[in-house]
């Protein structure tokens, strides 16, 4: 019997793929930066690779996690990072790939949240949210100790809850959500605005560590929009814990303080007290286990 996953990664720098056990091991692991010249090129070097970690195995399915936009009744995804890709038909291409294989396309944030779920920091707990904080912000959502994908399989995506009304234009085209203010090029756009001469979210981290009171107040202002997010989120859907993930989390010494703060802040009804912050555990591989979580436990994740 094939109990192997296929999982896939799908992002705008890179692109990753493994074979992955139920239990969560890892058999084949491979990474490869994604090209940019056109359509084609791009998916013959993700072919290439999902060829060359397949191998001969017999698989249980392809759980693929992509950037997004996607179109899950289409199966087809246009990654905002990835312009050559606009309605490209990434699920019936992978699956011409492995005949008779089922599969399965989610968001990958949505991905982040059932690998965290499943194997990391939001293990055991069924009331769930998982923020991927980055050049965006995504998310995925865990009700009932179940991935929530919704509809459009956009569910979770705390990025573009609207957290302040009449707020700063978001790349969406709105105003006021959680992105305009905690992406990490938010945070550096309004540190720059404010006098600060660096260019980059690493910089600013470093800068804050330093005691620069632009960079703390930036953190602090992205904090305190990812806190007002959590509590709207919680507020709905009774959240035991917030996982907060993405390159930005590895500044966690100043963002979890700046987001406790704001926890503190919204949160005054007693269940909300209660929700309990964690940074993410599984790095950069939440993503790709999660898309092996839609094959091998789809009674919890598909
Ligand atoms: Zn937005």
């Amino acid at each position: 019997v094939a109990d192997l996953a296929l999982a896939v990664d799908v992002g705008g720098t890179k692109m990753a793929a493994a074979l992955v056990h139920p239990d969560g091991t890892v058999a084949t692991h491979h990474t490869i930066a994604t090209p940019h010249d056109d359509t084609e090129s791009t998916w013959h070097a993700l072919e290439d690779l999902l060829r060359q970690v397949a191998g001969n195995q017999a698989l249980a399915g392809v759980g693929i996690g992509s950037a997004g936009p996607a179109d899950h009744s289409a199966g087809s995804v246009s990654p905002v990072n990835i312009p050559v890709w606009r309605d490209f038909p990434l699920v019936a291409r992978i699956s011409e790939l492995f005949p008779g294989t089922r599969a399965s396309l989610a968001g990958d944030g949505i991905c982040a949240a059932a690998g965290e779920h499943w194997l990391g920091a939001g293990r055991g707990h069924d009331d769930l949210l998982v923020m991927v904080v980055s050049t965006g912000v995504g998310g995925g959502l865990v009700q009932n100790g179940r991935l929530v994908q919704g509809p459009t399989g956009n569910a979770g995506h705390i990025g573009h809850m609207v957290v302040d009304f009449g707020g700063v234009p978001c790349a969406c085209g709105g105003r006021g959500c959680v992105e305009a203010y905690a992406s990490g090029p938010s945070m550096v756009r309004w540190a720059r605005e404010q006098g600060w001469p660096g260019r980059t979210a690493v910089e600013l981290a470093a800068a804050g560590r330093g005691g620069d009171s632009v960079a703390l107040g930036a953190f602090a202002r992205a904090g305190h929009a990812l806190a007002a997010g959590i509590v709207s989120t919680a507020a709905i859907c009774d959240l035991s814990r917030a996982v907060i993930g993405g390159g930005v989390s590895e500044a966690a010494d100043l963002l979890l303080p700046a987001i406790q703060a704001g926890l503190k802040a919204h949160g005054r009804l007693g269940f909300l007290r209660e929700i309990s912050l964690a940074t993410a555990a599984l790095g950069g591989r939440a993503g790709l286990l999660g898309a092996a979580a839609l094959v091998l436990h789809p009674e919890r994740y598909l």
